[in-house]
């Protein structure tokens, strides 16, 4: 689901509810303007505004807490609501009573009230030398740890309930492997916040509002700090034909690229992928499948910030005399990138040489680089942007090199800083190209070569979507599945 609101909000499928990303917690629908309206969340009237009717308009939303049933336990989190490790489990009687507190107090008052246990009657903790004695005693335990989750935070519908299969297993430090698009998302939101909040002060102050003191601020001084605001806006702008062939020659192949992503989601990928490719939480389903863009034109549009992404990797790449923002290429993007490279190199001397001829087989249908089947260079642009995409180990955030770019594209000319208004749209056209790519990359993975391509084989399988023809190729469905479960959905690695 797209729209400037899912910065804010996340949908939970069952039940349905809206959740807030910040606060981590669901909002009753009727209650939603005036949890955005609030200091703590700092949105511009217009976006609760947007927030409001984006809600107002999903389908099938639970209401109030009549229509809400709270599970007793579930199998896995909800990667949206927090996950809470200080749970108490009763167990007094198990099989009956499942009642989740945090505090030993409200268990204690619990055991008295619903289990009638004499021995919590008194109040107050048991001191540490009548804890021991229980212990050793073999008291029958009357409450376990676990790890759970509630819906909200205050009223109906605010019951702790139990999550059985937690993370709890895994490495819950900064090292361990991280989808890098979630890293990135969640990065940056952070950033944003921060960074709005910062800029409210500082020109409330009336201090010095330049661009390094407060980006120092944000946090993104270990990429721009001491950079010149001209030098970053330069490397991400429009290249130019003349002196920058290359960058020219990728700019046009990630627009040839986009545009057959989008005819391949249009016309080729059915509904069970598109729902596939929106998907932002393991076990949810959303309500409105990946769509293409209405205007063809808009596309090309759309894919500017990915552009600037890869015009910023090329001009700090290849550009050596500047002092430039630090980022470190894997050994696959590297190696990517030099054959994108190449393959623009060698579409540049293409063009020059069959210019013409081209022009004739265009059958004068004007520019339409869309009818054109895929070439080499917007497959070289699309493997580059995977390799970006991909779930890799991450040392710091500031490794990363599609964090640092989107870092460098909220950088404003006046010399400061998009922010919590201007951002969000850039990271959301950036997430549903991203979308294209993987249904462009599973069909192109998928399907038959291009070369041999025939239009029964196409349609038989746009229509089909999950049923292989033939057995050693894993089917649409499965690589959306793989490629999103890689490095689009949201706490894949637990809950962060
Ligand atoms: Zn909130
Ligand atoms: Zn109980």
């Amino acid at each position: 689901m797209e729209g400037p609101a899912f910065n804010y909000i996340e949908l939970l499928n069952d039940p349905s509810l809206v959740v807030c990303k910040q606060c981590q917690h669901a909002i009753w629908p009727k209650e939603v303007s005036r949890h955005f309206h609030d200091a703590e969340h700092d949105l511009s009237r217009e976006t609760v505004g947007q927030i409001v009717t984006t809600v107002e308009e999903l389908p099938g939303l639970t209401q109030d807490s009549t229509q809400l049933n709270v599970p007793v336990a579930v199998e896995r989190a909800f990667t949206s609501l927090r996950l809470r490790r200080d749970g108490l489990l009763c167990q007094i009687e198990p099989a009956r009573c499942h009642y989740v507190c945090t505090t030993e107090d409200v268990m204690r008052k619990h055991l008295r009230q619903v289990h009638r246990a004499s021995r919590y009657r008194r109040k107050g903790r048991p001191t540490k030398r009548q804890q021991k004695r229980q212990e050793t005693a073999g008291d029958p335990v009357s409450w376990i740890s676990v790890v759970c989750q509630r819906f909200f935070p205050s009223r109906q519908g605010s019951r702790y309930f139990q999550v059985r299969r937690s993370d709890e297993g895994r490495p819950r430090t900064a090292d361990r492997i991280v989808p890098v698009w979630n890293q990135a998302v969640q990065i940056m939101g952070e950033k944003v916040k921060q960074a709005a909040a910062e800029q409210q002060r500082v020109i409330a102050e009336g201090s010095a509002r330049e661009v390094n003191q407060w980006l120092e601020r944000a946090g993104w001084h270990k990429y721009l700090v001491g950079l010149e605001v001209d030098k970053l806006l330069d490397c991400v702008a429009e290249p130019d034909e003349e002196t920058e062939r290359e960058l020219w020659m990728i700019w046009r192949g990630m627009d040839d690229m986009v545009q057959e992503c989008q005819k391949t989601v249009v016309e080729r990928a059915g509904l069970h992928l598109r729902f596939e490719a929106v998907r932002t939480e393991q076990q949810q389903t959303r309500y409105t499948p990946l769509q293409g863009y209405m205007d063809r034109k808009a596309v090309v549009k759309h894919a500017r910030p990915w552009k600037q992404i890869l015009m910023f990797i090329g001009r700090t790449r290849e550009e050596r005399e500047w002092r430039k923002p630090k980022y470190k290429l894997k050994k696959e993007q590297k190696k990517a990138w030099k054959h994108l490279w190449r393959a623009a190199g060698s579409a540049y001397m293409r063009t020059q040489e069959v210019l013409d001829k081209e022009s004739d087989e265009d059958g004068g249908e004007g520019p339409a680089q869309d009818e054109r089947p895929p070439n080499a260079l917007s497959q070289a642009c699309l493997t580059f942007c995977f390799t970006l995409l991909r779930k890799q180990y991450v040392q710091t955030e500031y490794d990363n090199v599609l964090i640092c770019g989107l870092a460098v594209l909220g950088v404003r000319a006046s010399g400061g800083w998009t922010g919590a208004d201007g951002y969000p749209p850039i990271l959301s056209k950036m997430i549903k190209i991203a979308r294209f790519m993987v249904i462009e990359q599973t069909f192109r993975e998928r399907g038959p070569d291009i070369s041999d391509s025939s239009s029964d084989d196409r349609s038989s399988e746009s229509n089909t979507d999950s049923e292989p023809e033939d057995q050693d190729r894993p089917d649409c469905l499965t690589l959306v599945r793989k490629y999103m479960n890689e490095f689009m959905i949201r706490g894949t690695n637990g809950a962060m």
